[in-house]
């Protein structure tokens, strides 16, 4: 069925071919993405919440994973001591250089510390537990909140996106992650609370902006843990459609255990089950983030 609503609401050029999705907006078909000729620059995309379990690291191993499978060339970049992404890729953590070492200077080049995931197209720079010492050693060091830029950009020319995903705080690492950043992914949990602290984050981004990054972008925001069959669910998209508009994005990432059962086996969802429909929705939000230019 094709609907006939304003055009405003859609982006220019694409279809809308469904009822109304769960932001209320009429749904879009987002193309699948043409091959990339030529590979990098990278554009830096920051996945950032100081909340913690709203769905930061699933998204990055999963957006990371079908922009590989559209051909991208992805690193993936842990930047929380938990070392959650490391494990949900299945890369190992101990005994390899990771992103303290960085950070830190011992080990200088990125190429030494980044992985292959397994899958094609899609690289990993590790981290483990020495990440958490790292806010301490770095708080003496000259132009302190600039060192992951530093590092990346070593490497951009051989990705067409990095993908950081931060641990929950608004420390000295994830103002490294929103310097390096070009561009801001914030996930949102359809739970109760979901908005508060959102705007103490909105507040961090435009200091960065101000100070330190001045064409760091709000990518969007990207509704996580959905359930359609719950009025809750659906009054909290309401509200976060209502308080940030356009800037939710199309794509909501519905609720299920499929995302902890792939995490524990160590792979993205677009592997472990694969025609699942929770793997459809980031293969769409991989299409929606191309369709909008934050993704080349
Ligand atoms: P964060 O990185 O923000 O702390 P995670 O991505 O680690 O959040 O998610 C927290 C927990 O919720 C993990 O156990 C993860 O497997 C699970 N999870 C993430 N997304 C979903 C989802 N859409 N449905 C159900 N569980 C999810
Ligand atoms: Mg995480």
């Amino acid at each position: 069925m094709t609907v006939h609503q304003d055009d405003s609401a859609v982006l220019p050029g694409l279809e809308v071919v469904s009822a109304i999705g769960p932001t209320g907006r009429p749904q879009t078909e987002f193309p699948t993405p043409a091959p990339l000729r030529e590979h990098g620059p990278a554009r830096v995309i920051a996945l950032c919440n100081q909340k913690g379990g709203v769905g930061k690291t699933t998204t990055t191993i999963n957006l990371g994973a079908s922009l590989a499978e559209y051909g991208r060339k992805v690193l993936v970049v842990d930047f929380d001591p938990q070392g959650a992404l490391s494990a949900g890729l299945g890369v190992p953590t101990h005994d390899v250089a990771t992103i303290y070492d960085l950070l830190l200077g011992t080990v200088k080049n990125p190429a030494e510390a980044i992985i292959n995931s397994g899958h094609p197209n899609l690289d990993v720079i590790p981290a483990n537990i020495d990440l958490s010492a790292a806010e301490v050693h770095l708080v003496n060091e000259v132009a302190r909140e600039t060192i992951l830029a530093r590092v990346l950009r070593k490497v951009s020319d051989h990705y067409d996106v990095i993908l950081i995903d931060c641990q929950p705080s608004l420390g000295l690492l994830t103002v490294n992650a929103l310097t390096a950043a070009h561009g801001v992914l914030i996930p949102l949990e359809c739970e109760f609370f979901a908005l508060r602290g959102v705007a103490l984050l909105v507040e961090t981004i435009d200091k960065v902006r101000d100070r330190l990054n001045p064409a760091i972008e709000l990518d969007g925001i990207l509704a996580t843990m959905y359930d359609a069959r719950t009025l809750h669910s659906r009054e909290v998209l309401e509200r976060v459609v209502e308080t940030f508009g356009d800037t939710v994005l199309e794509t909501v990432i519905g609720r299920t255990v499929k995302f902890p059962d792939a995490s524990v086996a160590g792979a993205p969802i677009t592997s472990f089950a694969p025609d699942h429909s929770a793997a459809d929705a980031y293969r769409q939000l991989a299409r929606e983030l191309i369709s909008r230019g934050a993704v080349a």
